[in-house]
């Protein structure tokens, strides 16, 4: 299995090559040369099976041969192990066709848990291999930082770094950065907000000199190992309500539009998805988009939503290309429009994309509305970006067809909402209940490129 950039004009990788590297170096993302397709008999046979295995085989095809069948099980086992329940990604009902998919009892809390403790595992036994080690820094908002420091910690071939905004993340998220206490685990909090976090990870991206000294790697979600990941989900969900002998739709709570992008991988694999909906919050260039073809990012408006609070979507790229029926000179040049304020869509690429996606948006008060609603009517606390995708979904459900809504957080990794919405603390699960006693283990650093590259390079000079 090779892989090929969005952009059309970088070299072609082997899966691990392409995992180890994450962007690649024509600005583009990594893709499968082509779709691998499961049968309907192969489907069905997954129902009753483990996550696990479930997850064997559908990732199994996209690997090539970065690991043996007995070294990828064992990769899968231990990625999940840390989870909460045992089914991993339970299904809730809410009521007689709608359904809630929690992705959300994973070591942080909340779905990313899903791809980074993966592809955690997947670095680990790939660099132990080669002998090499490797230096990953990223920026977050919250969620990303406390799911790569969970997948990462601990491991020996492995430093990591993660810059968050100092001040301006949640208490839980903090703790979750902080508390740790394996040494190769590094959380800085830096003087600025998450756009200068992320701008100083891209320039020490574009430090060469830097990049090559540390041996930096990137595992934000543009990571193809990642939506990867997110894909086996899809199946073991649909699986359970009856495919491949029914349709079932999906509403994805997006941002960065990787995990709805997984579920497209899916449907292409040969799942049968009726709808696949896009949820945004009230930052809603992509429903914006995806109804009238205009890509033009304005600011960014703060929501009870965070990790849904963007502008430029990156794995929308993803998404443009097979729209553009897979040419990547007409996606570079759309990138190009892109940073010089927005691009429109092609009548025939719109098309496609309808056809692939359908859309909707909830704003701050109707999210309210929805926990209040779903608390009262069925028990179910819902996290803030949870709640945007049931209200959205249930605008865009069929009849006879069951909608799965993606549950993408815990409740209690966002309490401060959820009670004021619904008058419910949501409690933290016993598993984590002393995050809060636990002591922290934070670096302040100034929003200087230089300062942040000398404090890495001294404490990765091993
Ligand atoms: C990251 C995140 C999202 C958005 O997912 P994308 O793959 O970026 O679209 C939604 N909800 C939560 C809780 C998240 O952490």
């Amino acid at each position: 299995m090779k892989y090929i950039s969005t952009r059309g004009a970088a070299p072609v990788l082997s899966f691990e090559e392409a995992m180890l590297t994450g962007l690649a170096r024509d600005g583009g993302l990594y893709l499968p040369q082509s779709i691998p397709h499961m049968s309907f008999a192969e489907i069905a046979a997954l129902d009753g099976q483990s996550y696990e295995e479930v997850a064997f085989r559908v990732m199994r095809p996209f690997i090539g041969d970065a690991f043996t069948d007995d070294e990828f099980r064992e990769i899968i086992a231990r990625a999940y192990a840390g989870f909460g329940h045992v089914a991993r990604a339970p299904l809730k009902q809410l009521d007689s066709a709608h359904f809630l998919l929690e992705l959300f009892h994973g070591p942080t809390l909340a779905f990313k848990d899903f791809a980074m403790q993966l592809i955690g595992q997947m670095f680990e036994a790939s660099l132990k291999r080669s002998g090499r080690r490797v230096c990953i820094v990223g920026a977050t908002s919250g969620d990303t930082g406390s799911a790569a420091i969970e997948a990462f910690r601990g491991l020996d071939a492995v430093d990591v770094f993660i810059l968050y905004p100092h001040g301006r993340v949640s208490e839980v998220q903090r703790r979750q950065m902080t508390t740790p206490t394996e040494s190769n685990v590094h959380a800085l909090a830096i003087d600025g907000h998450f756009d200068d976090a992320q701008a100083r990870v891209k320039d020490m991206f574009n430090d060469f000199e830097f990049r090559d000294a540390v041996g930096l790697a990137g595992v934000n979600s543009i990571n193809w190992a990642r939506v990867l990941a997110q894909v086996v989900y899809y199946f073991t969900s649909a699986v359970s309500l009856g495919a491949p002998h029914r349709a079932v739709s999906f509403t994805v709570p997006t941002g960065n539009f990787g995990d709805v992008f997984a579920g497209y991988v899916a449907r292409r694999m040969g799942l049968p998805i009726d709808r696949l909906v896009v949820a945004t919050n009230q930052n809603d260039i992509l429903h914006r988009c995806l109804s009238g073809g205009a890509y033009v990012p304005d600011g960014v408006i703060p929501s009870i939503s965070p990790s849904m609070d963007i502008q430029v979507s990156s794995n929308f790229e993803r998404a443009l290309f097979y729209a553009y029926g897979e040419d990547g000179a007409a996606v570079a040049q759309l990138m190009d429009e892109l940073k010089a304020g927005g691009f429109h869509v092609s009548q025939g690429a719109l098309e496609a994309l309808r056809e692939a996606f359908a859309s909707g948006r909830c704003d701050e008060e109707e999210t309210r509305a929805t926990i209040l609603q779903t608390w009262a009517g069925t028990g179910e606390l819902l996290c803030p970006h949870s709640a945007v995708g049931v209200k959205v979904a249930e605008e865009m459900r069929r009849p006879d067809v069951p909608m799965v809504t993606l549950a993408t957080a815990h409740p209690a990794k966002f309490p401060a909402a959820v009670e004021e919405a619904s008058g419910v603390h949501p409690p933290l699960p016993e598993r984590m209940s002393d995050l809060y006693e636990r002591s922290e283990r934070v670096t302040r650093v100034a929003n200087d490129l230089a300062a942040i590259e000398t404090l890495i390079k001294e404490r990765t000079a091993h």
